[in-house]
Formats: structure tokens, sequence, C-alpha cells
């Protein structure tokens, strides 16, 4: 033995160390990042105290952050406050909205990242969020007093969503409100249909006042004359079959935003008009601005 290969132990020890740090590296799962904060999380288990719902992905900070809407004071569109524009409106076409949050600066700052900035991974979380909303609504419906009783196996005939054009669409990459029906039909085994196409899409809604938004809205929206005639189908097996009673058709609308209503009017004007004048058209979206 000479200097050189003298120590033998010392030689191998830092390479058998990075060997072990490495091989532990793979065996512990990396830290969980928080999908809107990045900073890491130990577990995601912050929800509201009204829910056993988790959202998927964002840390206790982010979570309990997130503005619930837990308690309704207006029964039409579904906001958490005392509402000037159902005071308004003598009547709306759809029977109600429904959100799950406040549409306030950190839900606007999730949106935006998930609908301009590319970040997908945020999707889970939206769905997560809706199902909230769509577990209190169906409660809701369920209740004594509620304004429809369970129709057992149907209780929808068909979960839709606010289409965009085609323009949009290819610029964004994806419908959100698409995704997100497709979320909640997916998780509550609901049938999904593309009954409605956007005709025409103008300058954006968020730049326009409340009067115009409700003039543009009118003729935007037009029947997917495939995807009703499925429908009405399908339908009419169900009541041939006596899977269900007759009556009209019962729809829930899925967006992302429920603003000033007047594109879940518009849309319940297409639906209804194509569908019958007894359909019910709700809606269901994942923030009320
Ligand atoms: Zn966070
Ligand atoms: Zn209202």
């Amino acid at each position: 033995m000479n200097a050189l290969d003298g120590s033998p132990k010392r030689h191998w020890l830092p390479w058998i160390k990075r060997v072990v740090a490495e091989s532990m590296k793979l065996l512990s799962p990396p830290a969980a990042e928080c999908l809107l904060c990045g900073k890491t999380a130990v577990g995601f288990v912050q929800r509201p105290s009204w829910t056993s719902r988790a959202v998927a992905g964002l840390c206790g900070a982010c979570s309990a952050s997130v503005p619930w809407i837990a308690v309704i004071k207006c029964p039409i569109c579904g906001r958490a406050e005392t509402c000037g524009d159902c005071l308004r409106r003598t009547r709306t076409l759809f029977i109600w909205n429904r959100s799950a949050v406040r549409y306030d600066s950190f839900m606007k700052r999730m949106l935006a990242l998930y609908k301009y900035r590319g970040h997908e991974r945020l999707e889970p979380a939206l769905i997560d969020m809706l199902s909230v909303a769509y577990e209190l609504m169906m409660n809701e419906m369920r209740s004594p007093c509620g304004q429809i009783r369970s129709r057992g196996q149907h209780p929808w005939d068909c979960i839709t969503y606010v289409p965009v054009s085609d323009a949009r669409s290819a610029e964004r990459g994806f419908n959100q409100a698409e995704r997100l029906a497709a979320g909640l039909a997916v998780r509550y085994g609901l049938p999904l249909g593309s009954l409605l196409v956007r005709s025409k899409h103008g300058a954006k809604q968020s730049f326009k006042s409340r009067a115009q938004r409700i003039r543009d809205m009118q003729h935007v929206f037009e029947a997917n004359e495939g995807a009703m005639a499925k429908l009405r189908l399908k339908s009419n097996k169900q009541v041939a079959n006596g899977e269900r009673k007759g009556g009209g058709l019962r729809l829930l609308l899925v967006d992302d935003i429920y603003t000033t209503g007047s594109t879940a009017e518009a849309c319940a004007r297409t639906l209804i008009g194509h569908l019958g004048a007894d359909t019910a058209v709700y809606v269901l979206t994942w923030a009320r601005s």
C-alpha cells in the first residue's frame, strides 16, 4: 500500500454519502408546493368548516383565504350580500345561480393564472371548489322546502356550459366553463352535453356597463341542434322506460363567473326556446362577481 491508496475508507466515504442522500430523495416524495403561493405545504387539510371538501393543491393559508359563499342572501343570483340587481329585475328565465366563492382579488388572481397564464394544474382545485357549491345546491334542492324534489337516479338531464367563440377558444386553447362542467360531470357521473354554440364574441365583457352587457348578450347563443336532438331522444326513452316522470328537462348550466346574469339569461333563453317552456335551467358558477 502506498500513500495514494493508503486510506480507501476516506476515499469512498463522500461517494457513499452522496448515493445515500440521492436514494433518500428518490424514496421520499418531493415536498408539495402550494399551486397559488408556491410555498411548501405539508398536506392540504384546511377546509371550510361547513364542508368536508379540501381544495386540492392549496396550502393551509391559501385555503383559509378562499372567500366561500356559505350563506346565500339572494335566492336568485346566489349572492352573499343583499342584492340590488335582483330587486331590479322582475323575473329571470333561469331558476337561480349558485356560486362557490366571492370573486375577490385573491380569486381573480387564481382564475387569471388558470385562464390566461396556462396554469392548468389549478383545474382540479377549481373543480373541487365548484363541487362545494354543487353539493350545497343539491342539498338545497333536496331539502323539504326546496324548489324541486329529487328525481332519484336522474337529478339532471344534462350538464352543459357557456360556450366561447372558436376564436376565443383558439386563442386560449380551451374553454374554462367546459372544463369545469366536464370535471363536475366526471366527479358525479352526470351526463354532459354541448347544447349551445356562440355565434359571435364581442369585446371583453369586463369593459362594458351592465345595460350594454344585457343588450349585447341577446342572440349571442345558438342551439347545437345535434346535441339537443340527442338529449330529447334520451329523455323520451327514459320516460317511455319509466326511468323518470315526464315533464320538462332539468339542465345545469356551468360557467366560471356570474356577473350581471346576462350571460346566464341569454343561454337560458336559447335552451328554453329550443327545448320547451317547461325546461328548468339552473346555473352553477365558480365565482359570484
Ligand atoms: Zn398557498
Ligand atoms: Zn341577486
